[in-house]
């Protein structure tokens, strides 16, 4: 019996993971340096994991309510009122998910109808595409390399008048997934000033705020809240990402809808998780800062290394994510130089493509790695280059 044709055949529509492609290629090779994760290299704070020992002692081992413990949500709208300015009610405009990830997949999942369009900017982070065409919707994706992956106004207004009604929502993330582009408050002001016109959601994937170098991150849903939806969560903030803890925000109206798919995906986020993340966003406020400032110091070696390298890169202000151009000379087919560089030097950085076509002849280093490892990653680089 081949019960494969009576799949959803949308699930056919999604494709392997290029990332996981590549990885396959790339894992065997002796001594390899992988600089490829998306994921803090830190370990989890000590006072959160205490929090979560507790928990587990004070037997916090059943299901919390489906949008998360009080103290939780209370925790969550007091750190993002604190940091970005932005005010949430505990009780109705926000939800405890399973990971940034749970909540894209519940929010989109909610908003979306078979035929609508969501606007992207790519290149970006490949974990919204899919959950857009299960629901039987179209990504269009909005070039920004002519800008160094900077998104504009004018970019949105072109999509807008291009594909109109169809237009259910726009996904931004920044501090950006894989350019590590972020936005000033005025260049915040004015993305929200085109899209106030327009009768779409904005699902904001903020999951980086608490990594940027130069500006202070700025909340979209400081201007428009009525109509974002607000993600983040602690899996960079706090080196948390296996514990599965985000959040979303947003009007009370909109997180009723959201808490249905939410119940029926995965009835609650943990509850010892949930524990220690009112740990981590009260005591733990300021957790990122330590590790942000040996991002920010490893981030201007490697960029100054992949530079001096030929490598064109728009400097990065958030995030852990060096997005670099392949030197002309060299293989632009980002798969085929990442395999031949993880072939001849050992080190592993992700193709450009695993994030659009627009990415293509490009690559990502992330530099959640300690310094030690980097540098020696820079050899390696460094080594290639110059054999060709
Ligand atoms: N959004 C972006 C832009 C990411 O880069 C990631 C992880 O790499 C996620 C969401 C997923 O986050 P989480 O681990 O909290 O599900």
């Amino acid at each position: 019996m081949d019960l494969t044709k009576r799949f959803n055949k949308q699930v056919y529509k999604i494709a392997v993971s290029t990332i996981r492609q590549f990885d396959e290629q790339v894992t065997d090779i002796e001594g390899i340096i992988k600089l490829t994760l998306g994921e803090p290299d830190f370990n989890t704070p000590g006072h959160v994991k205490t929090a979560a020992h507790d928990a587990i002692d004070k037997n916090f081992s059943h299901y919390s309510g489906m949008s998360g413990l009080t103290d939780v949500r209370e925790a969550a709208t007091f750190f993002m009122k604190e940091k970005y300015g932005v005010s949430y009610q505990p009780a109705s405009e926000v939800l405890v998910t399973v990971g940034a990830t749970e909540a894209i997949s519940a929010s989109l999942l909610s908003i979306l109808e078979p035929g609508d369009k969501v606007l992207m900017p790519a290149p970006i982070y490949p974990g919204y595409e899919p959950v857009i065409t299960l629901a039987q919707a179209e990504p269009i994706y909005i070039d920004t390399t002519p800008n160094d992956f900077v998104l504009t106004p004018e970019m949105i207004e072109g999509a807008m008048k291009e594909h109109g009604d169809k237009v259910k929502a726009i996904i931004l993330n920044y501090p950006s997934n894989p350019t590590g582009v972020t936005y000033t408050r005025e260049e915040v002001k004015a993305i929200a000033d085109v899209l106030k016109n327009y009768p779409i959601f904005v699902i904001s994937d903020e999951i980086y705020s608490e990594l940027t170098y130069e500006d202070q991150h700025v909340s979209i849903a400081e201007f428009i809240p009525d109509q974002t939806i607000l993600i983040n969560g602690l899996s960079k903030s706090h080196a948390m990402t296996g514990w599965r803890i985000g959040f979303i925000f947003g009007p009370k109206i909109l997180i009723a809808q959201i808490i249905k798919v939410h119940q029926y995906l995965v009835t609650a986020a943990s509850t010892i998780s949930q524990k220690a993340a009112v740990r981590a966003l009260i005591e733990g406020m300021n957790d990122a800062a330590v590790m942000k400032e040996e991002y920010r110091e490893r981030r201007d070696f490697v960029y100054e290394q992949m530079t001096s390298f030929g490598f064109e890169v728009a400097r990065p202000n958030g995030a852990f994510y060096i997005f670099a151009k392949i030197p002309a000379g060299y293989l632009q087919d980002s798969m085929k130089f990442c395999v031949d560089l993880a072939q001849q030097q050992a080190i592993a950085i992700i193709p450009g493509i695993a994030f659009g076509q627009e990415a293509e002849g490009y690559v990502r280093i992330s530099y959640a790695a300690d310094l030690a490892t980097l540098k020696e990653a820079m050899k390696r680089i460094g080594k290639y280059i110059q054999s060709k």
